[in-house]
């Protein structure tokens, strides 16, 4: 049956994870990785985790199965931390789901389920597992102008323009903050003008909010999902809790579905669990629920922000620490536009030839599109990561 088997190509950034794995020299930089490090190359569990963790250790009676759509304490936990009071409950349909991705999964069956012809509009670029679950789904997808490479902000102009001409019932996929690969954001004007647009042509926003707390704030990276949720009819958002509770493994994800009226998401709540029901049946429950946990208790909250801010703080630092060395380096403003982006993610402006002679020469690894984490630079990492930089660009 297997004998003429072929795999996928494995996902570009686990591939560069494995070369800089497999890469032998003391001095090598992994500015590739996805995730959050501390200063000494950590991914670690968050404080307010661990006791929120143990508090279900000690407590928690059962396991047994929760709900098809997950917890209710759950999606209320998340729906306020996202939408805040932007959108009415009764009018959001939600669904827990393994992670940020399984969540997106969900909410593109959800659109294919509602129809078939439904054409997904992504940002050129986006974070690449959206176009490969969009094509393993066989749901149509169309890349709208977003990043300018010439200033390293957004193609304003280019991006109203594209979307001024998707159809009615067609989706509009955003990033809620600190954009995926990019870092080049949107700013409230942006957000409205989205919004005007969306008005105008009958298309349906789909958020991705995977880095919610990483850009400016808790409030100000939801902002413009919330100015969103208060004009338009309906929406889509995706949540990811990988990164701003540091729960990756555990599998924390919400999918919520905003429609015109109480009856309308009551139906859809019924096919989302549906979805689950028939993908995986009960979505994992542990990580959720110590998000629950801690977005419900006054002290375990604080104690989260103030490591959430703390993580904020050393990627700030380290995107304006890279910046500076880049002046000195190059002797010129060309990177400048590195300070303007928000979250953990840059691009370079490097081709492929570029990324690969940067990995090569000087062992410095990011992805093949030249997209840098700042959480994988250390201080002592600025000054050679900007020299190989500037030498290999310039
Ligand atoms: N959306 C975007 C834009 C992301 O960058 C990520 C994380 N890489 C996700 C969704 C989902 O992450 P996870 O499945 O790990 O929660």
């Amino acid at each position: 049956m297997f004998e003429n088997h072929k795999a996928p190509e494995a996902d570009k950034i686990l591939r560069v994870m494995k070369l800089f794995a497999d890469d032998p020299r003391a001095d090598k930089i992994d500015l590739g990785v996805g995730v959050y490090r501390t200063p000494e190359g950590l991914t670690p569990v968050m404080g307010a985790v661990k006791a929120a963790e143990r508090r279900l250790l000690e407590e928690q009676a059962t396991k047994g199965y929760v709900a098809l759509a997950g917890d209710p304490g759950f999606h209320a936990a998340l729906r306020q931390l996202t939408f805040g009071d932007s959108a009415a409950a009764d009018r959001i349909a939600c669904l827990a789901t393994p992670g940020g991705t399984g969540a997106v999964r969900q909410a593109f069956e959800l659109l294919k389920a509602q129809n078939p012809h439904v054409t997904v509009h992504t940002s050129a670029p986006t974070w690449p597992n959206h176009e490969a679950i969009l094509d393993t789904l066989g749901i149509r997808w169309q890349p709208y102008r977003y990043y300018d490479a010439a200033t390293g902000g957004l193609d304003r102009d280019g991006m109203l323009a594209d979307l001024a001409a998707v159809k009615r019932g067609d989706v509009v996929l955003l990033h809620g903050c600190c954009h995926n690969p990019t870092g080049a954001d949107l700013d409230l004007s942006d957000w409205q003008a989205i919004a005007d647009s969306l008005s105008r042509t009958g298309a349906v926003p789909m958020v991705d909010l995977a880095y919610q707390g990483f850009g400016n704030s808790l409030d100000e990276d939801v902002a413009g999902l919330r100015l969103l949720a208060a004009a338009m009819p309906e929406m889509l958002l995706t949540v990811s809790s990988s990164k701003n509770f540091g729960l990756y493994r555990d599998r924390v994800g919400l999918l919520l579905v905003l429609t015109e009226t109480p009856a309308i998401t009551q139906a859809v709540q019924g096919t989302l669990a549906w979805l689950n029901r028939q993908s995986y049946a009960f979505p994992p429950d542990h990580g959720a629920r110590v998000v629950t946990e801690i977005l419900s208790d006054a002290s375990l909250r604080a104690d989260w922000t103030a490591e959430l801010t703390e993580m904020r703080d050393r990627v700030i630092a380290m995107r304006e620490a890279l910046a500076k060395a880049l002046r000195l380096e190059t002797q010129s403003d060309r990177f400048d536009y590195l300070l303007s982006q928000k979250g953990m993610f840059s691009r370079l402006p490097a081709s492929e030839d570029q990324v690969a002679q940067l990995r090569r020469e000087h062992g410095v690894y990011m992805i093949g599109d030249g997209r840098i984490n700042m959480a994988g630079l250390i201080e002592e990492t600025v000054r050679p990561a900007a020299s190989a930089i500037a030498r290999v660009l310039t």
